[in-house]
């Protein structure tokens, strides 16, 4: 039997079409790589095994009857453990979710299955999607495939390593300040957060209602734009959600790209930055160039603004959306308490880790009265001037670039200890959240050690389309999304 680890979601779609191979048999194979390197990689909460061979007999059904195929037909995604499925824990990585089991599905769990994916499993993140390095688990600590010493970044960590060794060819995470496309980066694979209210956010565990979307991480930007088409599309169970007609994702990131303007970040490249990391991006703007793509530097000063900004907004908005784990409505409880406050406290006080309580406290200070004007509502205001100044560069510029993250992926505890350095590493990322726009990752070349560089394209809302098409277009002109960690070879069906 051929293996299939590896193949992105278009070829596996391809060879199920030709019947060169069952559903059921892609399930197994991506199973078995899955289980064989997960005690190295700590990646999977929960492996939904059942639920992936169910759904892969559905499909060979299909295939069987000649019938057509939906488009993500035998693909083997995994979703962020923050995203319902219906019938398995959803536990944000956090003892106070340990045991919740959604008895419904989420609208992107709901439209993978109506799209023919094989639900694998659901990854570890950062607790309640806080942190960068996906450290804050409450159950494990998730291994960089290109380096296991070092964070495969986060909070959708586990989605990310998912994808970059070989053990799903697609996975979705949540992005409330960069949470896909900083471990894309780190981990060498293509994330991206769309436009914000693209994809509904229906049963997802909101962190940051104003900041939170959820996305794909793929192998290459044609997985990428697929995904997306299957999961974006407007929902009247998220008040959010975009209800307009969308774009032909697919298609349109197919379309040429010279005379295209792009503004490169100067506040985002240079100085705090690797060495290694901005000659990544200078030779990337070379690539864009020989393609006929005007590359001209920006400045956007309020930038320097967005870190206090979004960890005001971010924290005040989750010490409202948290408070509902009380131990009555949702979460353990906390069985010894001999009355009603005392359960809350303790229930609060053993199911949240250390940095949750901290963004509570925190978000709950920047929300009292008397403090209110003086930090909330003035991140409002600033907020406002980031998201003018990007609207002011998108009258000349078709997109911006910057790098992904300011590092390439670092060692555990290097930064856990302080959450300010943790908190550095979003300065790149956080801006679009703020706006509301969409972002890519891409792999764009090596940095320290030979881990990857991530390359951010940033488009103007709804722009998603025109964000795919120029990462499509470097894809095509380069090789970086094709490497891929050494040490995770597919394991052999005799094995
Ligand atoms: N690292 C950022 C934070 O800790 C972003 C997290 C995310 O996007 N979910 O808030």
């Amino acid at each position: 039997m051929a293996n299939v680890i590896g193949k992105s979601a278009t070829e596996l779609r391809h060879l199920l079409e030709k019947k060169e191979l069952r559903a059921v048999e892609i399930a197994e194979q991506h199973l078995r790589h899955l289980r064989a390197h997960e005690s190295e990689l700590d990646a999977f909460n929960t492996v939904t095994d059942a639920l992936a061979l169910r759904q892969a007999e559905n499909i060979d059904r299909l295939v069987e009857a000649n019938k057509p195929l939906p488009p993500l037909a035998g693909v083997p995604v995994a979703l962020k453990d923050n995203m319902c499925v219906s019938g398995f824990p959803t536990t944000c990585s956090s003892r106070i979710l340990e045991n919740f089991i959604p008895p419904y599905h989420g609208a992107v769990s709901e439209k993978l299955l109506a799209a023919g994916a094989l639900i694998l499993g659901k990854t570890n993140m950062d607790e309640f999607a806080m942190g960068s390095s996906t450290e804050n688990s409450a159950f494990k600590k998730t291994k960089n495939p290109w380096n296991t010493g070092t964070v495969p970044g986060g909070s959708s960590g586990g989605s990310a390593v998912s994808v970059a060794s070989g053990s799903t060819a697609i996975a979705f995470g949540s992005d409330t300040g960069g949470s896909i496309r900083q471990p894309a980066s780190f981990c060498g694979v293509a994330g991206m957060k769309p436009t914000y209210g693209l994809v509904s956010r229906y049963g997802l565990v909101a962190y940051a209602s104003s900041l939170d979307q959820i996305g794909p991480f793929g192998k290459c930007v044609d997985d990428i734009a697929l995904a997306l088409s299957v999961i974006a599309g407007h929902d009247a169970r998220d008040s959010t959600s975009y209800a307009r007609e969308l774009p032909d994702f697919v298609g349109e990131s197919k379309l040429p790209v010279k005379g295209m303007r792009v503004g490169l970040i100067r506040e985002l490249t240079g100085e705090g930055v690797e060495p290694e990391v901005n000659k990544a991006i200078e030779e990337a703007t070379k690539t864009l160039r020989d393609q006929g793509v005007i590359v001209e530097e920006v400045s956007m000063p309020y930038l320097k603004h967005a870190l206090p900004v979004y960890y005001l907004i971010a924290t005040a908005e989750a010490s409202s959306n948290l408070a509902r784990f009380d131990g009555v409505r949702y979460g353990s409880r906390d069985a010894d308490a001999s009355d009603l406050l005392s359960m809350y406290l303790q229930t609060r006080h053993s199911g949240f880790g250390a940095e949750v309580k901290l963004r509570i406290m925190l978000g709950t200070y920047a929300l009292s009265s008397g403090y209110y004007d003086a930090y909330y509502k003035k991140a409002q205001q600033v907020r406002r001037l980031i998201r003018n100044e990007f609207d002011e560069q998108f009258r000349n510029y078709d997109l911006l670039i910057s790098p992904t993250s300011p590092s390439v992926a670092f060692e555990f505890g290097s930064k856990s200890e302080d959450p300010l350095t943790m908190y550095l590493s979003d300065i790149a990322t956080i801006p679009a959240n703020l706006a509301g726009i969409p972002g890519i990752s891409i792999n764009c070349g090596s940095g320290r050690y030979g881990l990857p560089v991530g390359l951010q394209i940033l488009g103007p809302a709804l722009g998603d389309a025109a964000v795919l098409r120029l990462a499509r277009a470097f894809e095509s002109a380069t090789n970086f999304h094709n490497m891929r960690p050494g040490k995770f070879p597919p394991v052999s069906a005799s094995a």
